[in-house]
């Protein structure tokens, strides 16, 4: 069905994000008619709000840091001003030099090849039946778009806990790093209590520590990091409490209130009751997906008890010409919430939806993830935990970085690499590594996750000396050999 008119597509899509844009890209490349929706501002989380200012913002802090910790005798410590206001507007610049690079410019007029254009109807979408949504503009407006086929790619929002005293306190969420919007932070607090233990708490704390704020994270887990691999969980945890962050862990948050001129947050911790007071609460819970009040009861789709929208292999939901990708289906189809795995799966929903070919399935056994703490985080694959629970017969081991080369070459030996792998083929199942550019690293894990290497396969590959990659390689020979009695090389 090819639109006749301007308010019917063949894809209509509830969202602008990443995940929505490679579904949008998709429909025109097979000729198709698109349409995206936003309610807030165009290109989603990613670019306005979540992976790229939280980048920016954190490689500033790395320089901070790093200039007033030199690692090499020799170097003198350097105090670098921290003019926050100015950070933040050169953060916004960055973010919208992007943002009209990548998502503005793609709108509108048919491109030179002749393919229809791709459109953006800004206002928040409600479907009121199950092929047309009505679209709220700011300024009142409303329209009315009709798809043939429909994409729920609406992602995903800071998960509010429910906390006496929290809807009478002023906090902060992670739509603190977001531009053209007033929930965004200008200036620096001097003290910051950070409600959560998962990767934006991490990565935020130890950006505002490194800035000068004086940083507690209070999380209700046994450690930071619930998921993770323990052995990283805890070498983070040394490595962030040296930096001077208060991290709290087994705290049961009970109450929080506004005292002063900022928050008190009342925990149940061992037992007692402790109070923790800074100038200003983060809470970095959880995310939850966006299917609250977008019609999705009223048309039939299915929600899965977390609120994700339920989907099949094929990213389709129960109704057949509704597909969903990106945050809004959380942990179905093993997903995970990044930018990546919306891209990648927009574009699968897009040709399931369009192409009239056969349907394809997504995969998402291999997703490699970084967590951007210095040093960083970064995995794929399975835990020790999840292999067993899957019943693998698994062997691990873990080997801190001071066994690789270049760790010690250049003076920075924090983290550990972990490997899991499979008993009896010695197919590795999962890497864990913290430690220097972990997130470059791990791909080379995960393509040979994809192509079912074995440690044999890290072992025999040569690797570049002197590399953070021979982290892997050190590893797996730790299953047989002492990696310390080995020559250079790994040898
Ligand atoms: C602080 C932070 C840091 C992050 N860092 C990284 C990182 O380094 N790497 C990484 O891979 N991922 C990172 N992420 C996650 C990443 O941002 C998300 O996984 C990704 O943006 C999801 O894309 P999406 O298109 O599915 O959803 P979104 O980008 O959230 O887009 C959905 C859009 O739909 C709009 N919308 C919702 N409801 C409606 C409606 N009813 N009508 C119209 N529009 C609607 C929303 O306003 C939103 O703009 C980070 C997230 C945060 C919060």
């Amino acid at each position: 069905m090819t639109s006749m008119k301007n308010d019917v597509y063949d894809l209509l899509i509830l969202g602008s994000g990443s995940t929505a844009f490679a579904a949008a890209i998709h429909a025109q490349d097979l000729g198709k008619t698109a349409v995206m929706t936003e309610g807030r501002t165009l290109g989603g989380t990613c670019v306005n709000r979540g992976c790229l200012p939280s980048k920016n913002l954190i490689e500033a802090a790395r320089l901070v840091y790093d200039a007033a910790h030199p690692r090499y005798p020799g170097l003198t410590p350097a105090r670098l001003g921290v003019d926050f206001p100015a950070l933040i507007a050169q953060k916004d610049e960055v973010i919208r030099e992007y943002r009209d690079q990548h998502y503005a410019s793609l709108l509108g007029d048919a491109n030179e090849t002749g393919q229809p254009p791709i459109e953006l109807v800004p206002g928040r979408a409600v479907l009121v039946d199950p092929h047309t949504a009505r679209v709220t503009a700011s300024n009142g407006e409303v329209r009315q778009l009709v798809g043939d086929q429909v994409l729920i790619a609406t992602g995903s929002s800071p998960l509010i806990p429910d906390l006496p005293g929290l809807s009478e306190t002023p906090y902060l969420t992670s739509d603190l790093l977001t531009n053209q919007e007033n929930l965004e932070l200008t200036e620096l607090p001097r003290s910051l209590l950070i409600l959560g233990g998962g990767y934006i708490a991490l990565e935020l704390g130890q950006m505002f520590a490194r800035f000068g704020s004086q940083v507690t994270i209070v999380t209700r887990g046994p450690s930071i990091l619930s998921g993770y691999e323990p052995e990283i969980a805890e070498s983070l945890t040394e490595i962030l409490r040296e930096e001077g962050l208060q991290i709290v862990t087994g705290a049961q948050a009970r109450s929080v209130r506004h005292e002063g001129d900022g928050v008190a947050l009342v925990v149940k911790l061992h037992g007692s009751s402790r109070t923790f007071t800074a100038e200003q609460l983060l809470v970095a819970t959880a995310r939850r997906p966006n299917t609250q009040d977008i019609g999705l009861e009223r048309v039939g789709v299915t929600l899965d008890g977390t609120g994700a929208v339920r989907v099949d292999p094929h990213l389709r939901t129960n109704m057949a010409h509704i597909w969903a990708a990106g945050d809004v289906i959380g942990r179905e189809t093993e997903s995970q919430m990044a930018t990546p795995v919306g891209a990648h799966d927009g574009k699968l929903a897009a040709h399931n939806a369009l192409s009239g070919e056969s349907l394809q399935k997504v995969d998402h056994t291999v997703i490699p993830r970084t967590i951007f703490t210095d040093p960083q985080v970064a995995v794929v694959g399975l835990t020790d935990e999840e292999a067993n629970a899957r019943g693998i017969a698994c062997r691990c081991n873990t080997i801190p970085m001071s066994a690789v080369p270049r760790a010690g070459a250049i003076r920075d030996t924090r983290g550990v690499i972990k490997m899991v792998l499979d008993r009896t083929s010695r197919r590795v199942v999962g890497v864990s590594m913290l430690g220097v550019n972990a997130g470059e690293v791990i791909h080379e894990a995960a393509m040979a996750l994809r192509f079912g290497a074995t440690t044999d396969d890290f072992i025999d590959l040569i690797h570049v000396y002197p590399t953070m990659a021979e982290a892997l390689k050190l590893v797996a020979i730790s299953f047989t050999k002492d990696v310390n009695r080995l020559s250079c090389c790994a040898s």
